[in-house]
């Protein structure tokens, strides 16, 4: 593993090469066990608006679970067979929320109702989106992750808040017994296009001086919100030095995101291959049978002699 220090020159190469792209860094400490992540997904979130033709509600649900998706893919391998599923279950209008990121940083999903109405919010004065209401505050929280080999492991939580950064720091506790913060921030434009979408996570991996501990603890209590943060043009290695300022920050990883998804013709037919002969019949009596993926929106057609092939 190659370290870097955060260094001044370190962080003008990486702005020059990453300067609109989507990416995700990881920092340390030198010495406390501590985890720091950042991640800019503003091109990746607005793919999925434009995808689905997501209402800004929508937009900023879905947001915030890309980026959580992201957020939980640090537990698995830099590898494309390693994933992990994040579904949100609760009872709020925006219905389902799915998001499934790999290890390299490829991400995708959807929600059940993309034209949700956008509920707002009113905080110390700011109109914000009303995510805890858009989820529902009444629900589970599942991951599902995949390491490329044998059965996926599944855990579930309730929701604790709806707002979805909560909920994911609740479930890092409850079901990894990781202690961790963890934010994440979608900022619409007026014309509903994506800002800025971002998050962080801030891990503790072992036992550290308390002092520290609440140090930490309050610089990420008082870290505005991620979005804002890169609205104002600061990049993720920016945050991760500001959460472990003094503390020697190093980077020891860094991987691009982007909105994509892996579906193909393969695999949209072996969803219809379960089907009888009556239900083919049926389904191609006026013309080709259709799938369309749920988290791209493609469309694949099949013929009722393809779907006999190979039966
Ligand atoms: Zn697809």
């Amino acid at each position: 593993m190659i370290k870097k220090e955060l260094s001044k020159e370190t962080r003008d190469d990486l702005k020059n090469y990453f300067e609109d792209r989507d990416y995700a860094v990881i920092a340390v400490p030198k010495r406390e066990p501590l985890r720091v992540y950042v991640i800019k997904a503003t091109n990746t979130v607005e793919t999925a608006r434009r995808i689905h033709n997501l209402s800004p509600g929508a937009t900023a649900v879905l947001g915030r679970a890309l980026v959580g998706a992201i957020i939980l893919s640090s537990l698995v391998k830099h590898a494309t067979d390693q994933k992990v599923l994040l579904q949100i279950e609760g009872d709020g209008p925006v219905g389902t929320v799915v998001a499934e990121a790999d290890g390299k940083g490829r991400v995708r999903g959807f929600v059940s109702n993309p034209q949700a109405e956008t509920l707002i919010k009113e905080t110390d004065g700011r109109k914000k989106f009303d995510v805890a209401s858009l989820v529902g505050k009444n629900g589970i929280l599942k991951v599902i992750k995949e390491l490329g080999m044998g059965t996926p492991y599944t855990s579930v939580v309730p929701l604790i808040s709806g707002e979805i950064g909560q909920d994911l720091a609740y479930y890092f506790v409850q079901s990894e017994q990781i202690p961790s913060a963890v934010g994440v921030g979608v900022l619409v434009d007026k014309d509903g296009t994506v800002k800025q979408a971002g998050g962080f996570l801030v891990q503790t991996l072992g036992r550290m001086d308390d002092k520290i501990v609440e140090e930490i603890e309050k610089r990420v209590k008082n870290l505005p919100p991620v979005s804002s943060m890169l609205e104002e043009g600061k990049r993720p290695e920016d945050i991760a030095v500001e959460i472990l300022k003094d503390m020697d920050p190093q980077l020891i990883g860094l991987k691009e995101i982007e909105y994509y998804c892996p579906c193909s013709e393969e695999v949209a037919k072996a969803s219809l291959l379960l089907l009888s002969e009556e239900e083919i019949e049926d389904l191609t009596k006026d013309g080709p049978a259709e799938v369309v993926c749920r988290f791209c929106g493609r469309v694949y057609r099949f013929s009722k002699e393809q779907l006999k092939e190979k039966k």
